[in-house]
């Protein structure tokens, strides 16, 4: 099926086609005839599916439609994004679909002025594309109007929720019009209670609309998981990067401070790297996102929050440096590879204190990911796992945000078992690797299962960084 017998306009049609799009996407296909007839719709789909055209295109078609008159430009959709990287790839989508119309928008978000902000409202939008923190700002300055807004999206929902914005949004909906007089689109990869609590809030009789998850099928994905000590992940990393020339690289750490970290190392070892995360000024993270993107940064570290819903074309490798907390955050890191129908590699180099995060991410995947030990790189057997270190005075990690992030109770005690590699290898699937995988004595890893009751090694200062920091506000 082609984009033309969707009910799009030729604009509409020219600038898809200058993208190069040809066929539409399952969630495209699925989702532009009801927006269409202006239906409100539940979308389940990841990024990387091709859902922002999904929502962008049937929305752009709608807005033209129904052209307000000459000198007339009330704000007619809004779209709350979590991030600000998401809220930059959408705004980025809506001007380039919309390249052909008589359609204006800007994005807001925080960690910018807020002036060129709102010069731009005033001179007259069609679309907004905000983050909620910053659009509250906007708000309380009473520099936007939101009572003529027709179309609402709301972008990786759970995303928005776990990063604790539900009573940002909720403010923001006691300021749109009824919710019968608007239409309401909302875009989530899961759907917990909450999500479900939110659509029933949010959408009137919406059309469900479901697309397989990117890691369930279509696998283009090769997963590996590389056993190795937590003091030899950086050295092991550099060697990998530099011995099979891999030219860009995304880079995934748990903490803020950990990021900061490793990129200055992996610049010490004389490769280019760059670190993103809520700590950092906006103009530092666009820089370091548009040089990577280009080729010109060679690796992006990122914590879990900066990267999410990062588009980069052509990313063959992701590295979890360390495991996520949060297991579904594994699924959204291994997603920023092996989009569009290209083949992507994630690698995870996991210590003895990430079992039981490993174990958790495998539960959810309904699958076990293949382990390779590398040669030279073999765990020390004696090294004993100790918990996760992550608050600012040492704190084991327990909850990664107190608002909604329910995994954080699966993830507590990687390490609490106080088992070394071997006691805790669970499965007959280990492989010993020097260039290729090759099969060996079916543990995590081979060796006696002495302890030496290391000291604890995390730095105190190493904290998760969660939706405080990148509340735009
Ligand atoms: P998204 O899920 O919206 O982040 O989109 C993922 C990627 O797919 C983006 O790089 C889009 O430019 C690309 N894309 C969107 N629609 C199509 C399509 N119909 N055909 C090929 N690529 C697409």
């Amino acid at each position: 099926m082609s984009f033309d017998t969707l009910g799009l306009s030729a604009e509409i049609l020219r600038a898809v086609s200058e993208q190069g799009y040809n066929k539409p996407t399952p969630i495209q296909l699925k989702a532009i005839p009801p927006i269409l007839k202006g239906k409100d719709v539940m979308a389940g789909a990841q990024t990387g599916t091709g859902k922002t055209a999904g929502f962008t295109l049937p929305m752009l078609q709608r807005l033209i439609n129904n052209l307000q008159p000459k000198g007339q430009r009330p704000i007619r959709a809004l779209v709350l994004t979590p991030t600000r990287e998401l809220a930059a790839q959408v705004g980025d989508s809506i001007a380039i679909y919309g390249q052909h119309l008589p359609i204006r928008s800007t994005i807001v978000f925080g960690g910018v002025k807020i002036n060129p902000q709102i010069e731009k409202i005033r001179r007259g939008i069609d679309i907004l594309v905000a983050t909620p923190g910053r659009l509250l700002d906007h708000v309380g300055q009473r520099t936007v109007d939101l009572s003529h807004v027709e179309i609402l999206v709301l972008d990786e929902a759970d995303r928005m929720l776990d990063m604790g914005f539900i009573h940002d949004i909720r403010k923001i909906l006691a300021l749109l019009p009824e919710k019968g007089r608007r239409q309401n689109l909302l875009f989530s990869a899961t759907f917990s209670s909450e999500i479900k609590a939110l659509a029933d809030r949010l959408l009137n009789r919406p059309e469900l609309i479901e697309v397989a998850r990117r890691n369930s099928t279509a696998e283009k994905i090769d997963q590996v998981v590389h056993p190795v000590d937590k003091s030899r992940k950086r050295e092991l990393l550099s060697h990998m990067i530099g011995s099979q020339n891999w030219s860009k690289v995304l880079v995934f750490t748990r903490t803020k401070h950990g990021a900061n970290r490793l990129a200055q190392q992996l610049e010490k070892d004389g490769l280019s790297a760059a670190a993103i995360h809520g700590n950092k000024s906006q103009g530092a993270r666009t820089r370091a996102l548009a040089n990577f993107k280009t080729g010109d940064l060679r690796i992006l570290v990122a914590t879990d929050i900066a990267a999410r819903g990062l588009d980069i074309e052509q990313l063959p490798h992701v590295v979890n440096f360390e495991l996520p907390h949060v297991p579904e955050d594994y699924v959204h890191r291994i997603g920023r590879t092996g989009r569009a129908g290209r083949e992507g590699e994630a690698i995870s180099l996991v210590c003895v204190d990430e079992h039981k995060l490993l174990a958790d991410i495998e539960r959810l995947l309904k699958r076990e990911i293949p382990s390779v030990v590398l040669e030279g790189y073999e765990p020390d057997p004696r090294i004993k796992p100790e918990p996760i270190q992550n608050g600012r005075n040492g704190r084991q990690h327990s909850k990664v945000n107190n608002q909604s992030r329910k995994g954080g109770k699966n993830s507590t005690s990687a390490s609490s078992t106080g088992k070394t590699w071997q006691e805790s290898a669970s499965s007959n699937r280990t492989h010993h690797n020097s260039n290729k995988p090759k099969r060996n004595s079916g543990r995590r890893n081979p060796g006696n299962s002495q302890t030496t009751g290391q000291s604890r090694r995390s730095r105190p200062t190493n904290k998760p960084e969660t939706a405080a920091l990148f509340n735009d506000a």
